[in-house]
């Protein structure tokens, strides 16, 4: 009998999970993998944070705790303690009882509610949203995937390999009054380039004067500079100026609780009414689409942002993973300097966060791939995380290699 499935075309592979399979299937001992976004210690091993292990004892020994379901909107002490996190303790925006939030499925999850919020309810009918040149994949998929359509803004320029706030600020300026702009408020995947403050002045005078809504997806507080206040400087300037806003907030990285899905939608809205509001129609959307979200990661979050001396633990945790990361980009372009390989490399130190755009090309990829067991996205985006004082001088040498011969 035949299928009723039987007209329904293949999905390709996700590039980066199929990445990360090709690296574990490769059995040569020399193989590097520069792909996933995952951060790695010096030993090339996954990290559990000692402030997570710490928060991990104390679940397991809490009588108190059990397996109800959370409520809708997710654990209340997390989500307060979240929105605290990104706006800082001193945000108006909390005083003035007008910053909300709704527990997600990690920053995924936190950037698709915020989307399918903006699909049923956003007053500007057609508008698009607009993504960086390039940014993380899946920001078009799940906006597309909600029917908002997506265009793209100018970002990284090829030439300076920096940022090309010229083309993002007249895109801005040309769009429709009123579009959705997805910004990366510290260490912009893929490419480690982040606007200045007096950068993000610029950004924002136009935002506000165009009316278009600010969506703000932060997967790397804290795991940028070490600092979370730094990390956080262009949202908590925009919510100074009084823009409303979505902030998609991932615990993924600087947790490094990948797998627990811990992540939180802040809102802030113009009043605390419009709040409630958003709220409301968000608790309903997530209840037809995961009932409520799960426990385990949220819990481990919520201990530590809401316990003192944890918290300073995580903060050394959380330098402990900026601080490697910036001695591998000073190991990296010291090694290619070393070489004399062609071209500039500066841009590997001045990026930020866990990946470097190093303005590598398809083919140089696939040779490095191929010739040198070097796991890296087709776009020339590495993860500083995947290298370390033993594999960084291998890396380099490969890359001097295809720039000079590919
Ligand atoms: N947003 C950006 C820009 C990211 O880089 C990532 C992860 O790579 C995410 C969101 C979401 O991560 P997760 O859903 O694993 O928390």
């Amino acid at each position: 009998m035949a299928s009723v499935f039987e007209t329904v075309p293949g999905a390709p592979e996700d590039i980066i999970f199929a990445l990360t399979a090709a690296y574990k299937a490769d059995t040569d001992p020399k193989k590097v993998n520069l792909g996933v976004g995952a951060y790695r210690t010096e030993e090339g091993k996954p990290w559990v944070l000692p402030v997570v292990h710490k928060a991990d004892h104390i679940m397991v020994d809490d009588e108190n705790l059990d397996h109800e379901y959370l409520p809708i909107l997710g654990l209340p002490d997390f989500r307060k303690a979240s929105v605290k996190l990104i706006l800082g303790a001193n945000s108006k925006a909390i005083a003035e009882g007008r910053a909300g939030s709704a527990q997600c499925i990690s920053g995924t999850g936190a950037v698709f509610t915020g989307a399918q919020f903006l699909s049923r309810h956003y007053p500007f009918k057609g508008a698009a949203c607009y993504i960086s040149k390039p940014t993380w994949a899946n920001h078009r998929a799940i906006f597309e995937g909600v029917g908002i359509p997506v265009l793209e803004y100018p970002y990284w320029d090829p030439e300076t390999k920096g940022l090309d706030l010229k083309g993002m600020l007249a895109c801005m300026e040309s769009a429709p009054s009123g579009s959705i702009f997805l910004l990366h408020p510290c260490a912009h995947n893929p490419t480690g380039v982040d606007p200045t403050p007096d950068q993000w002045k610029q950004i924002a005078d136009v935002m506000e004067a165009k009316g278009h809504f600010t969506f703000f997806d932060t997967a790397y507080q804290g795991f940028a500079s070490g600092s979370l206040d730094k990390d956080a400087y262009s949202v908590r300037y925009f919510v100074e100026r009084g823009f409303e806003m979505f902030i998609a907030q991932s615990f993924s990285k600087n947790f490094g609780l990948y797998s627990e899905r811990a992540g939180n939608l802040t809102i802030v809205a113009r009043t605390p009414e419009i709040k409630n509001t958003i709220e409301s129609q968000i608790a309903k959307a997530q209840r037809a689409v995961i009932s409520n979200p799960p426990a385990y990661g949220s819990r481990v979050v919520s201990l530590v942002l809401n316990d003192d001396k944890l918290y300073g633990e995580w903060e050394e945790n959380l330098s402990t993973m900026a601080n490697r990361i910036i001695s591998m980009r000073q190991a990296l372009f010291e090694e290619l300097t070393k070489l004399g390989t062609p071209g500039t490399w500066n841009h590997i130190v001045d990026q930020i966060g866990m990946f470097s755009f190093t303005g590598l090309k398809t083919p140089q990829v696939k040779v490095l791939k191929e010739k040198y067991h070097v796991y890296l996205t087709d776009n020339g985006r590495i993860s500083m995380a995947g290298l370390n004082t033993k594999n960084v001088e291998y890396f380099a040498r490969a890359v001097d290699d295809v720039v000079r011969n590919h």
